[in-house]
């Protein structure tokens, strides 16, 4: 089984002494405190704190454009079975379209994070976090509702010392992200989801994958959640029904948007025809994509978990889906490209999610 495979030992010394010695470009934020800073620095949007960590840090969310109110009849999934899904929300209930950006759960995937206060920066400034003039980007998001949670996992942000993965290898992106177990043996993916929440004697370096309890918002217990930050993004978008969400993630392969598990064919096909309007973007910077997914059942020995993304579809209706951003990490099988080319893609992820919104 995947989770057997034998992979290497690395101490929380040897980890911190492979950080190569680089400072993080001054657009990128990779810790708890870049997040603070561009929130002091909001004067347009609107900031709540929506949960508290098990380790006691805040989980923001940004809001621009106003909230319109709509009368409910039902929750969502009453709504569907009573064949009727305007008893939840009508499509002419609201002017402008809701679009929810779900930062890094995984919280040593900063590049989701560092586009979404590039986003917001953009929302307040016009200007990316490089000076960049962004008008396209700002004039669509001014026609919508942006629900934007920068960080889903303060707890594992705070664990994460290199604050960017990018020209590190794929044994620091295990060991930052998965952890260890006891033995100083790198946990791996999938192998890291076999104990779960992730605590006990057996555990060693708690991974960015988990908050302090050790919960992996991913798979939580989302008819009971387990964590405060889970149960806060699932009243959020149950609240705010987003016709659009996305949950931002990070991996060693070029970027995806990922065929969302146990949702009807139709809302997989919606995603499916977002992810070609994302990688027509790609094309035009030069970003390596594959195909955009066939919609499909779960099938099989090993069926795709239902996970925060299926939980977001089931609870508010959204089109919602995951997104996998190349960390640019080394070694053969990675995808390279710089922190630069990163920003530009997170930025059109957000670009084509918007004018799919709104069409
Ligand atoms: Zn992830």
């Amino acid at each position: 089984m995947a989770w057997a495979e034998k992979l290497g030992k690395m101490t929380y010394g040897e980890a911190l002494a492979r950080i190569p010695d680089r400072a993080a470009p001054d657009f990128w934020v990779g810790d708890l405190k870049g997040i603070d800073c561009g929130v002091e620095r909001m004067t347009r949007g609107r900031v709540q704190t929506i949960a508290t960590s098990p380790g006691g840090r805040p989980v923001y969310l940004l809001t621009y454009g106003e909230r319109q109110a709509w009368q409910r009849l039902a929750n969502y999934n009453s709504a569907i079975g009573a064949r009727e899904p305007a008893a939840f929300l009508a499509g002419d209930a609201r002017s402008r379209p809701v679009v929810a950006f779900i930062g890094p759960v995984h919280a040593h995937e900063t590049e989701g994070l560092t586009g979404l206060m590039n986003l917001v920066a953009v929302m307040e400034t016009g200007h990316d976090l490089r000076g960049r003039a962004r008008a396209a980007l700002r004039a669509l998001a001014d026609q919508c509702r942006l629900l934007i949670v920068p960080c889903g996992n303060p707890d594992g942000l705070a664990r994460f010392e290199p604050r960017l993965l990018n020209g590190m290898g794929l044994d620091d992106l295990r060991f930052w992200g998965q952890g260890t177990w006891a033995d100083d043996t790198l946990c791996g993916w999938p192998g890291c989801k076999r104990l779960h929440p992730m605590r006990g004697d057996a555990v060693g370096f708690l991974g960015c994958y988990f908050n302090d309890a050790g919960i992996n918002p991913m798979h939580d217990e989302f008819f009971a959640p387990m964590s405060d930050e889970v149960a806060a993004i699932l009243l959020l978008v149950r609240e705010e029904a987003p016709d659009l969400a996305v949950s931002l993630h990070s991996h060693e392969n070029p970027p995806a948007l990922l065929r969302p598990a146990y949702v009807p064919l139709e809302i997989q096909r919606s995603v499916s025809e977002v992810a070609a309007q994302t990688y027509v973007r790609f094309d035009a910077q030069g970003v390596c994509h594959g195909l955009p997914f066939e919609p499909s059942a779960e099938r099989g020995p090993h069926p795709a978990p239902f996970n925060l993304t299926s939980a977001i579809h089931h609870t508010s209706g959204a089109t919602a889906f995951t997104f996998e951003c190349p960390h640019g990490t080394c070694g053969d099988t990675a995808y390279a490209v710089t922190p630069e080319r990163i920003l530009d893609i997170q930025l059109a992820l957000y670009e084509s999610m918007l004018v799919c919104a709104l069409s």
